[in-house]
């Protein structure tokens, strides 16, 4: 197994390889850049079927983070976890609390979060062992309600932020009365997301492969429920994707007939090349790691202790880091990808610490 040599190496600062025998432990930790400050990422647990895939993986996610964190303008670098094992068959306290030990003895170069396979409980366990474990605090959230560490209501809040800065670019629009909005996938982000559209007065078409979200948006919010992937084609002003990544591949792109695709979704391009492609249909992206940030955002504010309003006004700035990428775009012929990404390599490389 290739590490300095890995494709997705791209100068990492510093990996670590764990192993406990005891509980069974085996995890990886990655810390791709720490000029912005201490690298925050998710710890995944998969059962990865290889050691490689699980090298990967986290090489890949822990340079995401990095890019991510720069662009929401964070004094954080990007890093990532996984712990190799499958969640519902492998994981006990003893194991997180291992994992927790391991995370201490990287003294605070990174710090975990939830990601898929962990949970918040998780992250509490593991917190036995450190204080480098983040999204575990009850606190009051940035809209008023308890904040018991899920990011969802945050993350849906940065996507609709992110929505409407799209809409003004694109569309020329203030408001997002009468718009109307496709959403992928209506689960803990896709619903709020959804609300939030709803209460700015956007019409909305629905589809959830779980049948109970797809009605509970229906009756709730007033959506038309549509089948399968009919969602991604249809003649709306944004498609929102929130369910599942490769959402935007050759097939896809090809079919859009919305002007704005700007949803929650991780990975949602299948291939790089696929951002330029959108671009040449003159399909304005919101890049998903920029408009899928709240959820850091507030982990991030969480370590710091910040009022509730100081979290909105930084979800708030989600909007207009995508203005600025969507102008920057539109001024030098570039996918909106291409540009995010130079946005923040000039922030994360030109960071003096
Ligand atoms: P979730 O599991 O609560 O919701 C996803 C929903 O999508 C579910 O209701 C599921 O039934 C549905 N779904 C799955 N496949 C589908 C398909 N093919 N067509 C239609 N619906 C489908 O997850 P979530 O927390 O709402 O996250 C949604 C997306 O946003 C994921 O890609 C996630 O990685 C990303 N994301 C979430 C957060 C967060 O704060 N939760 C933060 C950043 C990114």
């Amino acid at each position: 197994m290739n590490v300095f040599s890995h494709p997705e190496f791209d100068d990492h600062e510093h990996l670590s390889f764990f192993s406990d025998p005891e509980t069974g432990l085996r995890a990886i930790v990655a810390i791709h850049n720490t000029t912005r400050g201490p690298a925050l990422g998710g710890c995944r647990m998969f059962p990865y079927a290889t050691d490689e895939e699980a090298l990967r993986d986290v090489l890949r996610l822990s340079r995401g983070m990095t890019y991510k964190s720069a662009l929401a303008n964070l004094d954080l670098g990007g890093g990532k976890s996984v712990i190799i094992g499958n969640p519902r068959e492998h994981k006990t306290e003893a194991l997180m609390e291992a994992m927790g030990r391991c995370l201490e003895q990287l003294g605070g170069h990174y710090i975990a979060a939830e990601d898929s396979g962990t949970s918040v409980p998780d992250l509490q366990v593991m917190g036995r062992q450190t204080g480098h474990v983040a999204g575990v605090q009850s606190r009051p959230g940035f809209d008023g309600e308890t904040s018991n560490g899920d990011p969802s209501p945050v993350t849906a809040y940065g996507a609709f932020v992110g929505i409407q800065a799209a809409v003004k670019h694109q569309l020329g629009s203030d408001s997002l009365e009468g718009l109307t909005v496709a959403v992928q996938g209506v689960g803990n982000v896709g619903f709020r997301l959804a609300r939030h559209l709803r209460d700015a007065g956007a019409r909305l078409w629905v589809h959830d492969i779980h049948q109970a979200n797809m009605d509970r948006a229906v009756d709730e919010l007033g959506a038309t429920a549509v089948d399968g992937d009919e969602i991604l084609y249809l003649p709306v002003d944004v498609l929102a994707p929130c369910a599942m990544g490769a959402v935007l591949n050759d097939q896809s792109i090809d079919g859009l007939h919305a002007r704005i695709v700007a949803g929650a979704a991780n990975n949602q391009l299948a291939r790089p090349e696929h951002d330029a492609m959108l671009h040449e249909r003159g399909v304005l992206y919101a890049p998903d790691f920029v408009i899928n940030a709240g959820g850091i955002i507030d982990v991030f504010h969480e370590r710091k202790g910040s009022e509730p309003a100081e979290v909105r006004r930084h979800v708030e700035s989600i909007g207009e880091t995508l203005t600025e990428i969507f102008a920057r775009s539109a001024r030098d012929g570039l996918p909106t990808g291409t540009i995010a990404n130079q946005l923040a390599e000039e922030r994360f490389r030109n960071t003096v610490r």
